[in-house]
């Protein structure tokens, strides 16, 4: 009897340390930082958040900020991805940008992790898939992390029970976990949370380089009827914004535009618009892997956007006015085309109102190819 209730005992706790490794590998994988393909030449230099605020150093969130300075004095633009970790087109425009992008006057800035912490883990009970692979021609592959829209409390913890933040918003109750969004604090501190000096680098950094305009990346789910495909602009960015929306809307693609709200303190238009003189500019696409009513998080939901749920509300008009959803589904490619056109049409538009400050790029691939043979054609091979 002893001895049947020892082997019992050897079993239960060699499957205890089977599920402890298996699962240990997974954790601790999420946390090992994605590699970038940084071999394009027209990269100039790489700073770092920590550059602006010393705090972040040693820190997650220390992350890189690629700038391409073409040598000829112009205008500075700071575009970037991952403020929210699950809205994967806008990292996948920042990593189509430091790839592929040269600038010809004036001076470009990209970003592709701007909260890194969130990469390092997804939201708790959702099954949510944490990577995206892509196969490439030459047969080897880039994968991508995917995160949750807040910090990891690995790397901030505990949350308080009440804040004010720099931007006037109110943290308490049920919101007091949005301490750990980085799209909530702008413009942060210096020496506060984790999320609010990452806040505070990125003010800083805008600050200190003279960043004309911003471009922050996000996506949003498909019943977010006003935020689908629109250019959110903060009040000073409306002539800008809306020459780009215009001449995407000449280009066939259906966007929108919105002014930020008055009270949308913390999020990166306002709490940054309000404290700095960057023109400030936040864009979504729709990923039908968010909003309340998503399929099984599967990659493929994230990368196809192809899903039953919003397929079925959409065709029962249930959300009126909203972006279209048919069989095609929202893919990652399109969504990062979209991306890829609307801050390109920003630059176009600032370069062409300021003509005292110059912007040109060039090397972005063809958004129409990118669509037609996927971001398997686009990414560079590590190899
Ligand atoms: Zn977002």
């Amino acid at each position: 009897m002893k001895n049947r209730n020892l082997l019992q005992n050897i079993v239960v706790l060699a499957v205890v340390a089977v599920i402890c490794v298996v699962t240990g590998r997974i954790y601790l994988g999420q946390l090992q930082n994605d590699v970038f393909y940084t071999g394009n030449p027209n990269i100039t230099n790489v700073l770092k958040l920590s550059d602006y605020n010393p705090n972040l150093k040693g820190t997650y969130n220390d992350v890189e900020i690629y700038e391409f300075d073409s040598g000829v004095p112009g205008g500075k633009a700071l575009i970037y991805g991952g403020t929210h970790t699950n809205e994967v087109g806008s990292m996948l425009n920042a990593v189509t940008y430091l790839e592929n992008v040269k600038c010809e006057e004036g001076t470009l800035y990209i970003m592709v992790h701007a909260n890194n912490s969130g990469y390092s883990h997804t939201q708790p009970l959702l099954g949510q898939a944490n990577t995206m692979t892509f196969d490439l021609p030459d047969g080897t592959t880039r994968s991508f992390r995917i995160g949750t829209r807040i910090s990891n409390p690995v790397h901030q913890w505990p949350d308080p029970n009440y804040h004010l933040n720099t931007s006037n918003r109110e943290l308490k109750h049920e919101e007091i976990a949005e301490i750990r969004n980085l799209n909530r604090n702008h413009p942060g501190v210096e020496d506060g949370y984790l999320t609010e000096a990452t806040c505070w680098a990125i003010y800083n950094f805008i600050q200190t380089e003279g960043i004309d305009f911003i471009y922050d990346g996000h996506e949003a789910g498909a019943e977010s009827v006003t935020l689908v495909n629109t250019l959110v602009v903060h009040e000073n960015a409306m002539p800008l914004g809306s020459t780009a929306v215009m001449n995407c809307v000449i280009n066939n693609l259906p966007l929108k535009m919105e002014i930020s709200g008055q009270t949308s303190y913390g999020l990166s238009h306002r709490g940054l618009g309000d404290n700095t003189d960057a023109l400030c500019t936040l864009f979504e696409t729709c990923n039908p892997a968010m909003g309340s009513y998503h399929d099984k998080m599967t990659e493929e939901l994230f990368k196809e956007g192809v899903s039953g749920n919003y397929l079925a509300m959409h065709r029962a008009g249930l959300f009126p006015n909203s972006s279209d959803f048919d069989e095609s589904g929202w893919p990652i490619e399109k969504r990062t085309a979209y991306h890829m056109s609307m801050s390109a049409e920003i630059i176009n538009a600032f370069d062409t109102m300021y003509p005292d400050k110059p912007l040109k790029i060039s090397g972005l691939p063809d958004a129409q190819d990118m669509i037609a043979n996927g971001l398997e054609s686009t990414l560079k091979s590590l190899a």
